[in-house]
């Protein structure tokens, strides 16, 4: 049965972020804009760690995250209903008590030092696969772990690290030779470096550098051999997040757009009675409609533990390219305003930019898509099969 609706609780969560957003969240936003101006955080760690207290309290905590670690344990398709919201907003907020699914596969003593510190916000994780020359082509990393005795030594250089220099625990991917790809947990403290590469975006990545790092046969995260089917796994299922998030911003903008279409007058009329005007909110809408339910369907298939690649692939291509169509539309809408830094579009413009490029490019979405439709993985025609 095809069925749209949201039940009461799924109302009543949205209902509850929504609200916790607008009031806890949104009104951050010009401190926000404000300190990245001037070179500093968006939003310091303590700040964010006291909002997702907060939110905790008032039972926002680990919305993916199994109970028995404390969480929420909603599904996939909720999680992607929250993200739509807490995209509504620039500040770099999320609900604590989360920590990378990559993490579950630890044993009892990884999880112990990893995994829960890691969800109670106390220690902070990263996960590096990709490398100076290999991106798109993650089976071609470089980054090697011989074994000597008890431990493995690592070297290498990965780049474009999220939260890499805050990090004090990484998850990285080398190749052990005669396995093949092996996932370490590599502490800071192990001899891993790292250094903040500047980006178009506010929060920038890190290139980290592994010169011998000694790490303790006992850090290997999984199975010796098997790190690329344990991040692709990672990768894959937590795709349907960015779309999500992208949904959320393209809808603020847009409405932004729509207020300010109203009161901007131009040759004696608001430009929103300018068909030109219109169409351009008009397109915006049937896109973020479209991307919506392209998204949902995605997270739908995580849920139900379907094969979720097909139609994760296409919801990333399109939220992406989407949230880039809407942004670009609502800056025009703007005019010279839209290009100023007294308004958030241009910062939205410059994050929204990333969606095309990290998780897999648009080039690689469409290459997963036309393969499996190539090679008859996929169907045309199928709903929900
Ligand atoms: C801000 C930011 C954060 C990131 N965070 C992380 C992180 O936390 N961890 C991590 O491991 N990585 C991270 N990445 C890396 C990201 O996943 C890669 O940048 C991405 O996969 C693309 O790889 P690349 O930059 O090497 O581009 P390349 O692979 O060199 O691609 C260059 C161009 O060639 C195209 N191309 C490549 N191969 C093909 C092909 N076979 N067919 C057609 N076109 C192709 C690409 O689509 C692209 O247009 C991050 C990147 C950024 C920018």
């Amino acid at each position: 049965m095809v069925d749209f609706s949201l039940s009461d609780e799924e109302r009543q969560i949205r209902d509850t972020v929504r609200a916790f957003i607008e009031k806890e969240v949104m009104p951050l936003e010009s401190d926000v804009l404000r300190n990245e101006r001037t070179g500093r955080p968006g939003i310091e760690r303590e700040t964010l760690r006291e909002l997702q207290a907060k939110a905790r309290r008032s039972g926002f905590w680990g919305v993916t995250t199994p109970e028995e670690y404390g969480g929420m344990n909603l599904g996939a398709v909720m999680a992607a209903i929250i993200a739509m919201e807490t995209g509504r907003t620039f500040v770099p907020f999320d609900f604590g008590g989360y920590a990378d699914n990559i993490l579950y596969a630890g044993n009892e003593e990884q999880q112990q030092r990893y995994l829960i510190p890691t969800i109670e916000g106390e220690r902070i994780s990263c996960f590096a696969i990709t490398e100076p020359g290999a991106g798109s082509d993650a089976r071609s990393i470089r980054t090697t772990a011989r074994k000597d005795g008890g431990d493995y030594v690592i070297s290498g250089e990965k780049t474009f690290i999220t939260r890499g220099n805050d990090a004090d625990f990484v998850m990285v991917f080398a190749v052990v030779p005669d396995e093949g790809v092996t996932c370490f947990l590599a502490d800071r403290d192990m001899g891993w470096k790292s250094e903040p590469i500047p980006t178009m975006g506010e929060w920038g990545p890190a290139s980290l550098v592994f010169d011998d790092v000694r790490v303790p046969a006992a850090n290997v995260l999984g199975e010796v051999g098997k790190g690329f089917d344990l991040a692709m796994a990672w990768i894959r299922r937590g795709r349907f997040m960015i779309p999500a998030r992208a949904i959320g911003s393209a809808e603020r903008l847009l409405q932004m757009a729509i207020d300010y279409a109203k009161i901007r007058v131009s040759m004696g009329h608001p430009i929103a009675e300018y068909q030109a005007i219109q169409w351009q909110i008009a397109d915006s809408q049937v896109e973020i409609e479209g991307a919506k339910w392209l998204t949902l369907y995605a997270a739908w298939r995580v849920q139900q533990g379907l094969d979720a690649r097909h139609a994760s692939s296409i919801a990333k291509l399109n939220g992406a390219v989407m949230a880039n169509q809407v942004v670009d539309r609502v800056m025009q809408i703007h005019g010279g305003m839209g290009y100023t830094k007294e308004l958030p579009v241009e910062r939205w413009y410059r994050e929204l930019r990333l969606l095309r490029i990290y998780e897999g490019t648009d080039e690689i979405q469409r290459r997963t898509i036309a393969r499996n439709l190539l090679k008859g993985h996929v169907k045309l025609g199928e709903i929900g099969d």
